[in-house]
């Protein structure tokens, strides 16, 4: 068998459809594991990285003696694998394989991906001939032709990508725990620290500074403001920026009419087509449309997986001359963007753009075949497209500006107007994402005198240097050579996550900003470029066959100890730098109920965080914040006008911020709707309370009455009652926070179908605790969103949690109610409709145990409990009372369960307290008493 190992399941499995040529490809999956099989071939994806490098056990453990940091620079390294289960398939398939060929992405990553494979085949099989498909896109042209010509494996380049791999755990590890222990941080708090994220941090950083320590000057700007015919025309004073306030207003006062125009100066500037896309020029399009870096490229790799477009990782912008443009041209014809292909091959270019960079490995991202909207939804159609326009684009002809400058005389002061008029607009018909816009300006010929309508002399400033955007930022790592195409963005996305910069164009933490001003100050190696950049030289000279792994990876180790021997001379200075700078960032101000403490967040072990004052346990003042699962508790720079707090926002991977805003007033607002709940406060009252720092119905339950009393002046028997109801009221938002959960818990997440939303609803239909929610009507559940078929769950589950409760209330242990509930007894309600002796079959609980059970039960109920009998005398009675008339099997257990034993009892009984103990209505018992009474009579005579 021919075994093919492609670098995704999605692309192991368009291989097989190209290379089966429209053969039935059949897809198998083993352990969840998909490979598609067509004759004697087979493929199977991987996912990326099966394996991990990690140290050897033993480092794992950051407080031990033995493995300080610097000894994970030497630490020894093994491969784990982290794909399990493709791992054993892989392995098994190879076995059995007459031939592999390694089909993974044309790159440094893809072959060392593809290497990693290759060791864990030759590791079961030894002899099996392995070679390589290189191929930019996954076409049938691209595939065919890279299956017709295999090669072998470039070991130089994976040992080039192994080299990476080692250097940047070796940097991140031992340097992210040196720094990390030094300012006692561990657990979600950890201080990362690395060879490529540490110098983008830095630029980061050293941006914000120059911004602060910008200092603005003052310019002034001189126009006028003139009219041809019905058309204003603006123009400026020909010295641009005046420096000097006196000499712009001299213009200014000289400036005076008949404004003559001096000179039409007409000419053409060409506007050359963009050259084709490399990684990162596709990024900084994509951002213009509004996708962040590593949105863009997660989109684009599907795209190429699929087939749409060619592989996106490429520093190349100049297509190879194999390239069949002519047969893109062709595809794209019968695509949406007909019309603009059929332009582009009419008007064509003798000779397509190029950019500056060369490279041989992958061509510039192209289209390779024809999606549409609706196969691709609207942001992957987004992004394809631009690829496509811009492959149209840099085979369209140039644009052609018309540009004209007409010069004014007003008074001896020169003023000048500029337009442009797109002459031939060339590539921007197929491309609009880039701006051209046109100025027009009205005719005009020398000596023309025209009117001024006003002069206005402009105060301005200049302004400090922009914060990079996300792409802007890529763009500049390019140039000093920080990362690949394949990292940058992910480089970025680890800086927020990190927690070290926020917002787009990215602003540095003050975590962030500390960490790096640290490292800058004690071993700025770390935070300079140029140890990077010469590892970029070192790793092309590994692809070159020039050095060995071993050589750079030994010369990285040698600066990694040097950095080492700067860092642990200040190791305590850089560490209590950290942390006094650090404990700042979670302060927020003034404790408003002390007055002295002061109020931060704290972040506990799980997930809860919160926010108290400095002076606990004097000071008990506290705002409970939701869980760290809906973001990470931080603090802005906002502050809250009326309580001097900094705001705090709930930060979270991958999800927009959350702004809980001034900590207090989110306070005041999420308790206010409950205190109006409680009938005898009334918004005015309400105010008082909240001068008092009383916010919560339990600040007002945990109130000294007396100190209540002054405080609002009011009677004492007034705060009594308001206690009271403050008390009642903490007893029902328990309840509601528990259905909250209780729907969280049972009621699966549907998009536009919010919980809060779900709860209002109930609660205004008089449901707010689970008792109330397992007698609701399904209707009400409709009216919230919920589906008939939800709803029957839900309230099914309510009314079974209803009842494990009810039944620990009566004192019925867990593992009992289990096995009533599994016998049918949803209820304390149902328990009485059973005999303890058929519960107890039913069930499996001991007979004795189960009258006891029904003795408490009983009387939680207020219903007389069964009396004991044996099974022997249960069967008796049961025969006995169905030979009774009007006796139906159905009325025999609440009978029983009234303490009726056989046709004795039942004469003997009293009708009403029967009828009251058994359900059954006293005219029905009456008549059977009758019956009964007839039938003893009966046999009476008979004797
Ligand atoms: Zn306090
Ligand atoms: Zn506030």
């Amino acid at each position: 068998m021919h075994v093919i190992v492609a670098e995704k399941n999605i692309s192991a499995r368009r291989i097989a459809q190209i290379l089966a040529g429209g053969k039935h490809v059949t897809e198998k999956k083993e352990g969840g594991v998909s490979t598609y099989t067509f004759g004697n071939t087979m493929t199977i994806g991987l996912r990326g990285h099966v394996v991990e490098v990690d140290f050897e056990p033993g480092y794992q453990n950051w407080r031990s003696e033995q493995y300080t940091p610097r000894s994970l620079i030497d630490a020894k390294t093994i491969k784990v694998p982290t794909e399990k289960k493709i791992v054993s398939l892989l392995q098994k398939l190879a076995k059995q394989a007459e031939r592999v060929t390694i089909a993974t992405d044309f790159d440094t990553e893809g072959e060392l991906i593809g290497k990693e494979a290759f060791d864990l085949i030759r590791a079961v099989n030894k002899d099996v001939p392995v070679d390589r498909a290189r191929f930019s896109a996954i076409t049938p042209q691209e595939i065919n032709s890279a299956f017709l010509r295999t090669t072998g494996i470039d070991f130089a380049l994976a040992s080039a990508g192994e080299a990476r791999q080692s250097i940047d755990l070796m940097w991140g590890a031992s340097l992210t725990r040196l720094i990390s222990l030094a300012a006692r941080r561990g657990g979600q708090n950890i201080l990362s620290v690395g060879r490529v994220q540490t110098p983008t941090l830095a630029m980061i950083v050293d941006r914000e500074k120059e911004i602060e320590s910008f200092v603005p000057e003052k310019y002034w700007q001189l126009g006028l403001l003139t009219r041809k015919g019905d058309e204003l025309l603006e123009t400026r004073h020909a010295n641009g920026r005046f420096r000097d306030k006196a000499a712009a207003e001299q213009a200014r006062d000289r400036t005076k009419e008949p404004l003559v125009v001096t000179e039409v100066k007409e000419g053409t500037k060409a506007d050359r087509s963009p050259s084709p896309f490399d990684t990162t020029s596709f990024i900084v399009a994509a951002a213009r449309l509004g996708f962040p870096a590593a949105n863009a490229m997660r989109i684009a790799e599907d795209l190429y997986m699929n087939g749409y477009i060619s592989y996106p990782r490429t520093d190349n912008t100049v297509y190879p001359a194999t390239l069949d443009l002519d047969g893109i041209l062709q595809a794209l014809r019968r695509s949406v963007f007909g019309r603009d292909v059929e332009w582009v091959i009419a008007n064509r270019r003798p000779v397509p753009t190029r950019g500056k960079k060369f490279s041989t490995d992958h061509p510039p991202i192209h289209p390779t075949a024809p999606a549409t909207r609706d196969a691709l939804g609207d942001n992957a159609f987004a992004l394809y497209e631009l690829v496509v326009r811009r492959f149209l684009a840099t085979l369209a002809p140039d644009a052609q500006w018309k540009t004209l400058k007409i010069l004014f005389d007003a008074g001896g002061e020169e003023y000048t107007a500029t337009g442009g008029i797109l002459l031939v607009p060339g590539w921007h018909a197929v491309y609009p994402f880039s701006e051209a816009k046109e100025t027009l300006l009205p005719a005009v010929s020398v000596g023309e005198r025209l009117p001024i309508r006003s002069v206005t002399l402009e105060e301005k400033e200049t302004q400090p240097p922009a914060r990079y955007t996300q792409s802007r930022l890529i763009q500049r790592m390019e140039e000093l050579g920080l990362g690949t195409k394949s990292t940058r963005h992910e480089v970025l996305a680890k800086l927020v996550s990190r927690k070290y910069v926020e917002g787009n164009p990215m602003r540095p933490t003050l975590v962030g900003r500390v960490v790096t001003e640290s490292l800058e100050q004690h071993a700025d190696t770390i935070t300079k470029p140029g140890m990077t950049q010469a590892l970029e030289d070192h790793m092309q000279q590994i692809k070159e066959s020039k050095r060995t792994r071993e050589d750079v990876v030994r010369e990285s180790r040698q600066m990694l100890h040097a950095a080492f021997d700067q860092l642990e001379a200040h190791e305590r200075a850089i560490g209590d730098d950290i942390l006094g700078r650090t404990a700042e960032e979670l302060n927020l101000g003034t404790c408003p109920v002390c007055g002295t403490g002061t109020l931060a967040i704290k972040h506990m072990r799980g997930q809860t965080q919160f926010i108290g004052c400095s002076r606990y346990p004097e000071c008990t003042f506290n705002i409970g914040l939701p869980v760290t699962q809906w973001g990470w508790a931080v603090r802005t720079d906002e502050v809250c006008k009326k309580h001097h707090l900094n705001s705090v926002r709930l930060v979270r991977k991958g999800a927009r911020p959350w702004d809980i805003g001034c900590p207090l007033c989110h306070h005041i607002s999420s308790n206010r709707e409950s205190l109006l709940e409680i009938p005898s406060l009334t918004p005015a009252l309400l105010a008082t309370l909240e001068t008092r720092h009383i916010y919560t119905a339990a600040d007002i339950a945990r109130s000294q009455p007396e100190w209540l009393a002054t405080a609002l002046d009011l009677p004492l028997d007034r705060v009594a009652g308001l206690v009271r109801e403050a008390e009642a009221e903490i007893a029902l938002l328990k309840k509601r926070s528990e259905c909250r959960k209780f729907l969280r818990n049972h009621l699966a997440p549907r998009r536009g179908r919010s919980y809060a939303t779900v709860l209002k609803v109930l609660k205004e239909a008089g449901i707010s605790d689970i008792p109330a929610l397992a007698r609701a009507d399904p209707a009400v559940l409709k009216r919230a969103g919920i589906s008939e078929e939800e709803a029957k769950s839900v309230i099914g589950e309510a009314r079974e949690s209803d009842a494990i409760k009810s039944f620990k209330k009566i004192g019925i242990p867990a593992p009992s109610i289990k096995k009533y509930h599994a016998a049918g007894v949803s209820s304390p309600e149902d328990f009485c409709t059973y005999h303890p002796l058929v519960l107890s079959e039913k069930s499996g609980v001991s007979p004795d145990t189960v009258y006891r059970h029904a003795d408490l039960v009983c009387r939680y109920l207020n219903r007389p409990s069964p009396k004991k009998m044996t099974r022997l005398q249960l069967e008796k009675s049961k025969k006995e009372l169905l030979t009774i008339r009007g006796i139906t099997e159905p009325m025999i257990i609440p009978l029983l369960q009234a303490g009726v034993v056989g046709a004795a009892g039942l004469l003997d009984a009293d009708a009403q307290a029967l009828a009251a103990g058994s359900g059954i209505p006293v005219q029905k018992i009456a008549e059977i008493q009758a019956s009964v009474r007839r039938k003893k009579e009966s046999s009476v005579i008979q004797i």
